[in-house]
């Protein structure tokens, strides 16, 4: 049935060895992101065979999916006071920024009997979570030591994913020395895949050792400067669409062009008769821009919610409609995939 993602679990298994190795290098550890492919267990299972054995997500209902898995397992999104008994029966670690949380989590942990480990995130100036002021963090932990049944496990930091804040020696410095002067350094997180090239470059101060890694164990993508890293697959996540529509049309629509669904006018140049395919897939299924037609030349001209449309004017390949054009997905068409239940899951090798 299509669409259809084939994911090649070999190449995720040689992509989180090269990573692995590549960060040991450094003294970093690996905390293997699965919210791209919202948790899916054959993947996750794929990273643990890999050798990782640290795994998170955003949500704790991708976590529970990989359950039994013997990892430790994060919450790398603050957890919701609402759901803090879920959190604490599926997942062993939680980043955290609010007291009124902790104290959630802590009287859930003591219900559960068990002994909960809480990483304080410090925003070092991307602006999105994380304690800003020192004062609010000192409290934080001091909160944190006052609870019988949390642990405080570290400190943690997130840029370059809001306002895309670069991570540098100085910033990293400063959690490390926050980190020593509250004697919370067993596990310092210093970031996700933005983090690999200052990593490669020797600029992460030791001490710092975690990184939460999800783009670059996946794609072999660091995010600095949105480079490949050497000796990795860039292919592990594959689309198969049907083609429903191939004619040819003019480049220029004929009409009055008003706005799209962002409230904007397109604006569009006039490169003749065009021959155009429309395959049965959309934006609730992918992200166009964050994806490659595996054909020298073709071309993506954009999507609406069920259909996308490609240029194949000048691409090798036969298309035909009831035939298939195949793509290779990026890190948000991937999360769409997944979160989409029209696009079936076909696990490789
Ligand atoms: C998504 C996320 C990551 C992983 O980011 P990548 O760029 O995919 O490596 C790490 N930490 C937090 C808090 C995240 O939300």
């Amino acid at each position: 049935m299509y669409p259809r993602v084939l994911v090649d679990l070999k190449k995720i298994d040689h992509n989180a060895k090269r990573m692995m190795a590549l960060c040991s290098e450094y003294g970093i550890e690996i905390m293997a992101v699965t919210k791209v492919f919202s948790g899916a267990r054959p993947i996750a299972e794929a990273l643990y065979k890999a050798g990782i054995r640290r795994l998170g997500d955003s949500r704790t209902e991708n976590v529970a999916k990989y359950a039994d898995l013997p990892v430790e397992k994060w919450l790398i999104r603050m957890p919701s006071a609402s759901k803090a008994e879920e959190t604490v029966r599926v997942c062993d670690v939680t980043l955290n920024s609010e007291i009124n949380t902790l104290k959630a989590l802590n009287e859930a942990a003591l219900r559960l009997g068990k002994i909960h480990k809480v990483i304080l995130m410090v925003d070092l100036g991307d602006l999105r979570e994380g304690y800003f002021e020192e004062s609010e963090l000192a409290e934080a932990v001091n909160f944190v030591r006052s609870c019988p049944a949390l642990e405080l496990y570290g400190l943690g930091t997130n840029l370059t994913c809001f306002s895309f804040v670069q991570p540098d020696t100085e910033k990293l410095s400063r959690l490390h020395d926050l980190a020593e002067k509250y004697d919370a350094a067993a596990v310092i997180s210093g970031g996700n895949s933005a983090t690999i090239d200052l990593m490669l470059r020797g600029g992460i101060p030791t001490g710092v050792n975690t990184l939460r890694l999800g783009e670059s164990v996946l794609f072999g993508k660091e995010r600095t400067n949105y480079s490949y890293l050497p000796d990795t697959f860039r292919d592990a996540f594959v689309l198969e669409a049907e083609i429903i529509e191939v004619k040819e049309k003019p480049s220029m629509p004929i009409g009055t062009i008003g706005c799209n669904s962002y409230g904007e006018r397109p604006v569009f140049t006039d490169h003749g008769i065009r021959k155009r395919v429309i395959c049965a897939v959309g934006k609730q299924d992918i992200d166009p821009e964050i994806m490659t037609p595996m054909y020298e030349n073709a071309k993506i001209i954009g999507a609406s919610s069920d259909h996308l449309v490609v240029d194949v004017t000048d691409a090798d390949g036969s298309f035909e409609p009831g035939g298939i054009m195949r793509f290779c997905l990026g890190y948000f068409s991937v999360m769409r995939v997944f979160t989409s239940s029209y696009v079936e899951k076909v696990y490789m090798n």
